[in-house]
């Protein structure tokens, strides 16, 4: 073929080519909002996003849905074929291999561990079951303080030794617990795979564990409502202070909600591993602002245990990272708030 032929063949194919790329992208690239709705960690979830992404919805769709069950395979307490069952079964001194999403959040809770002096701990397992709060017995009554020591013998971050590849228990009858961690994982994943799917505008949320980007479907920022820490009331019933920000992860950890009347005494499921007993903060909820959802989910658990006055300082030590904690008074309930998180907050419709 002549050389001017050849080229005005590769010309003509290239144009065949970029047409049928245009028909593609025309089918792909309209701008769509997608709503999601579903259960994962044995709560609910849901995502509002929009964007003109770059794959169909169904294949986004099932690349969420598939993320949040690997997810669950691995981090489930209750499963007893999940990887962190596995690891929970295995005695001491035995090494378990481990994937590289367990190694990521253990790292992360770790770090928080060590951050927090011990008031975060995943190891918490033996206590969170002997008050009732695991898979398992419901007790009676409030245990004694001979058990409480026999379970405390059971925890401690530091006696886990870990790579990349594996794990190893230095002491028997360890429990690890990530209920504080993994949806706030599972948040930042799928903001991963919105991110990639060409969307700048969403927001997450698993089991109250929230991550925003951008706008809102209306084109305002997103607004995120912290409800009233009332025991009894329903998800979201009552509004106590909202709050508008353009980017960031927001998870509010409380003791109004997962709790029991143990011999008198109010247990709720935040356990404070430095005593074995339930966190006795005078707050009771407190709401966290962070750049990823992973941290801002652990760190709502360990600013419960932390209190108001220790939990404060903590945060002004750690710049990017907000707290609002609210207290019962006499007449509804206080801000304790950290001077950066004010900003934040926008007025109740
Ligand atoms: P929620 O599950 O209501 O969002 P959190 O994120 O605060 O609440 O997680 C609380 C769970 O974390 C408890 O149910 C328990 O399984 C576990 N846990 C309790 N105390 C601690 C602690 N001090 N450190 C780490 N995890 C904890
Ligand atoms: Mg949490």
């Amino acid at each position: 073929m002549p050389l001017a032929r050849r080229v005005a063949a590769v010309i003509a194919m290239l144009i065949i080519l970029g047409l049928a790329l245009l028909a593609h992208r025309s089918v792909v690239l309209s701008k769509k909002e997608i709503r999601l709705k579903g259960e994962a960690f044995g709560s609910t979830y849901s995502i509002v996003a929009h964007a003109h992404f770059n794959i169909p919805e169904d294949e986004l769709t099932r690349q969420i849905d598939t993320r949040l069950k690997e997810l669950g395979a691995v981090f489930s307490l209750y499963d007893p074929n999940s990887e962190l069952s596995r690891i929970n079964a295995a005695p001491a001194g035995v090494r378990v291999t481990i994937s590289a999403d367990l190694h990521r959040v253990l790292s992360e809770s770790m770090r928080l561990s060590a951050a927090t002096d011990g008031a975060y701990d995943i190891t918490v397992g033996p206590l969170v079951s002997l008050w009732g709060f695991g898979p398992g017995r419901e007790p009676a009554e409030a245990p004694s303080d001979a058990a409480i020591a026999e379970a405390r013998s059971h925890v401690g971050y530091r006696h886990i030794v870990y790579d990349e590849g594996g794990l190893t228990k230095l002491r028997d009858g360890m429990v690890l617990d990530f209920s504080s961690k993994a949806p706030g994982y599972a948040v930042d994943e799928i903001a991963r795979i919105l991110r990639d799917a060409g969307c700048q505008d969403y927001l997450i949320e698993i089991g109250g564990e929230i991550d925003v980007e951008g706008r809102a479907p209306t084109g305002q920022l997103w607004t995120i409502g912290v409800e009233s820490p009332e025991e009894g009331m329903a998800p979201g019933e009552r509004l106590e202070a909202a709050i508008r920000l353009p980017y960031g992860a927001v998870s509010t950890s409380g003791s109004y909600r997962r709790f029991k009347e143990l011999g008198g005494r109010h247990a709720n499921h935040i356990i404070d591993p430095r005593t074995g007993a339930p966190a006795s903060s005078a707050a009771v909820s407190v709401t966290v602002l962070a750049p990823a959802c992973t941290v801002a989910d652990g760190l709502g658990t360990a600013l419960m245990v932390m209190g108001v006055d220790e939990g404060l300082r903590w945060i002004a030590l750690h710049p990017g990272l907000e707290a609002m904690f609210l207290v019962k008074t006499g007449h509804g309930f206080a801000r304790k708030m950290s001077p950066g998180f004010a900003e934040y907050l926008t007025p109740l419709d």
